[in-house]
């Protein structure tokens, strides 16, 4: 069976959905697309680093507008805070990164979708591999049958929970504080200006966890000083005042006011004032938080059906993975589309591929975790050269394009 005009179902249309059904499209297959959102995904987005060649790529292959905004991020500067208002620098480490506003990224990777190919508000239930293709059951009723379906569903994949039914996302023990709001709010600019010359963003590390601070474009493309979006997140344990439940995130609006109360005194106490103002400004009703979970599987396809992105494994934030890794899951099956004989060579060469790489990442994610949040050093102490052996430590001989480093 050739990948020409092999009709496939999607189901998801996030970053990874939208880019699979690019990829797949352009392989001359019948791609449809189901989200079970009916209202369009654009308005929760928030900061999503990329590598600077995946971006050229992206560009360069027509999946992003070569004006696709982004704020560049050349450096991350390490504040602690001590008697001064942005407190002192620990350490300067080079991150060459680009930060793009989620809204945008998915917006753009959705053009690419023809609207007639694009389903909103359907929900996949449940599906089933046959001898000759899948049949995927929606919670409207319908049935439909494909040549392949691709899980793109993300966190909560169906897809995933029915081809590895025994694979659990595991709770990590700690979760993200995240918020953001536009630039032209804030009154005091002395730090903002300061990131800008070094093209710098910032984290406040701290006993059990630590904060990110960095510019992202905002929502209309802006993304020149004064225009674009103050995006901050803070690993910390979880609040004693929220209950999570299980994986989901609690939006925006659902956080209680007493577990805003404990992250408020967590800025106060371990912050520098220039940076506990940037985050405190962001009102307690447009602050989510995400629990961090991990979630990993030993092979991404069967016979019939295919995971890419988040469905296929979540890597924890730290590693400013989850698009790059889904982005980079499509660009690889256009890749493989042009080259194998059939839809079993395809789904091999992918698998080969992808699971592996992923789950590496993971194992990144893992150690980040540990050294950056749960098993934090007394970073007070610490010179560049400490923070340069513990880096090295942490990533074992594994590679991470956010550090710069390329295997
Ligand atoms: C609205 C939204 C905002 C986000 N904002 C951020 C952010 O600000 N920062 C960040 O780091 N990451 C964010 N993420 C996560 C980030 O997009 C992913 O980690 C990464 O890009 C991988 O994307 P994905 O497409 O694999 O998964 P996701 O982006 O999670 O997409 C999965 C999609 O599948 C759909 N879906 C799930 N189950 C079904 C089903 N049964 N049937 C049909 N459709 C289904 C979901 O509605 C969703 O659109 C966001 C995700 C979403 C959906």
């Amino acid at each position: 069976m050739t990948i020409q005009g092999l009709n496939v179902g999607v189901i998801g249309g996030s970053i990874a959905g939208c880019a699979a059904a690019t990829a797949l499209s352009r392989a001359g297959c019948n791609v449809e697309v189901f989200e079970r959102s009916s209202k369009g995904l654009t308005d929760r987005g928030s900061g999503i680093a990329i590598p600077g060649q995946l971006r050229a790529d992206l560009m360069e292959r027509g999946y992003l507008p070569r004006d696709f905004p982004n704020c560049e991020m050349k450096t991350r500067w390490w504040q602690f805070p001590d008697n001064t208002t942005q407190g002192r620098r620990l350490w300067t480490q080079a991150t060459p990164a680009f930060a793009n506003n989620w809204g945008n990224l998915w917006r753009a990777l959705r053009r690419n979708v023809p609207t007639d190919n694009y389903h909103e508000g359907r929900r996949l239930s449940d599906f089933t591999e046959t001898e000759t293709g899948v049949v995927a059951q929606f919670h409207d009723g319908e049935a439909r049958n494909f040549d392949l379906l691709i899980g793109a569903d993300g966190y909560h994949s169906v897809v995933r929970s029915k081809m590895h039914p025994q694979a659990k996302p595991e709770y990590a023990g700690y979760v993200l504080w995240r918020g953001n709001y536009p630039e032209a709010e804030v009154d005091d600019k002395s730090l903002i200006d300061a990131i800008d010359t070094d093209f710098a963003w910032l984290t406040v590390p701290f006993e059990g966890g630590h904060g990110v601070l960095y510019m992202i474009p905002d929502l209309d493309g802006s993304n020149m000083p004064g225009h674009r979006r103050v995006n901050w997140a803070v690993y910390a344990p979880c609040p004693m005042a929220q209950q999570l439940n299980g994986i989901e995130s609690v939006p925006p609006g659902a956080v209680e006011k007493a577990a805003f109360v404990e992250f408020q005194r967590l800025l106060n106490d371990d912050f520098p004032k220039a940076i506990r103002d940037l985050i405190a400004h962001t009102r307690h009703e447009d602050v989510s938080i995400q629990p961090i979970y991990d979630s990993v599987v030993d092979t991404y396809t069967s016979d019939r059906t295919l995971l890419i992105g988040d469905a296929g494994t979540m890597a924890r934030p730290h590693t400013a993975s989850g698009a790059t890794k889904a982005l980079e899951d499509a660009l690889s099956l256009e890749d493989l589309a042009g080259t194998v004989d059939d839809l079993a060579e395809l789904l091999a060469r992918y698998d080969a591929q992808r699971c592996a790489q992923a789950k590496t990442l993971s194992q990144i994610g893992r150690r980040i975790g540990r050294a950056q949040v749960l098993e934090t050093p007394d970073w007070g102490t610490m010179s560049s050269a400490d923070f340069e052996d513990w880096h090295k430590a942490i990533m074992s001989g594994d590679t991470l394009y956010l550090y710069g480093e390329t295997a």
